[in-house]
Order: C-alpha cells, then sequence, then structure tokens
C-alpha cells in the first residue's frame, strides 16, 4: 500500500482508494490536512459509499476494469 514517509499514514485519490485493488482507506489513516472527527466522519462515509459502487460495478455481469478505473 502506497504510503508517506511517516509509514502510518495511507495515500488514497479522490474516491479514497487506495493503491490496492478493492480497498479503501479514511479519517486519520489517510494523508489529509485535517484530523477531526467531523472530518473523520465524511470520509467513511464517502469511502464505505465508494467501496459500495466498486462492488456493484464489479458483480455486474458486463464488468470491466476499464469501468472501475476512474
Ligand atoms: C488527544 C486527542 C484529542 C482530540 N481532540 C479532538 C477534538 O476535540 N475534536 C475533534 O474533532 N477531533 C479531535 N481529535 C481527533 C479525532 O479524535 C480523530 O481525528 C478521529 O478520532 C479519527 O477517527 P478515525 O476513525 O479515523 O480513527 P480512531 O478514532 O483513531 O479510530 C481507529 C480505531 O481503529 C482501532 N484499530 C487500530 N488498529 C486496529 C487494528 N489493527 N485492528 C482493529 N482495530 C484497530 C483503534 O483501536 C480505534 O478504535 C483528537 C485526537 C486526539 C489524539
Amino acid at each position: 500500500m502506497e504510503k508517506t514517509n511517516y509509514d502510518l499514514i495511507i495515500i488514497v485519490n479522490n474516491d479514497y482508494r487506495t493503491n490496492i485493488k478493492g480497498v479503501f482507506a479514511a479519517g486519520d489513516s489517510i494523508e489529509k490536512k485535517y484530523r477531526q472527527i467531523t472530518t473523520a466522519t465524511a470520509d467513511g462515509t464517502i469511502s464505505a459509499l465508494n467501496a459500495i459502487d466498486y462492488i456493484n460495478k464489479i458483480k455486474a455481469p458486463n464488468y470491466t476494469e476499464e469501468a472501475i478505473a476512474g
């Protein structure tokens, strides 16, 4: 998993995806400016919704790697 030099901090993209397929992260574990309860909660919501979207896409009959690449 891609991490910063601090090793405990995980790098995610705008969808909270890590560089490992199907693994999402949120909250204090990710690289970001503000570490607060409200930001962690928002991260968790977005990350979970994106994880659901990812699962739905890979379960779809017309699933392709390109469909989930975004
Ligand atoms: C002293 C202090 C004061 C703070 N005061 C404020 C404040 O006043 N207001 C505010 O908004 N924010 C405050 N924060 C920041 C806020 O607490 C965090 O940003 C927020 O809790 C992050 O939520 P999280 O779910 O990402 O991580 P956490 O709340 O740290 O939750 C992570 C959970 O994962 C568990 N865990 C860890 N490793 C494993 C493992 N291997 N397997 C299973 N479980 C594991 C931990 O036990 C923990 O329960 C404070 C932080 C600290 C340290």
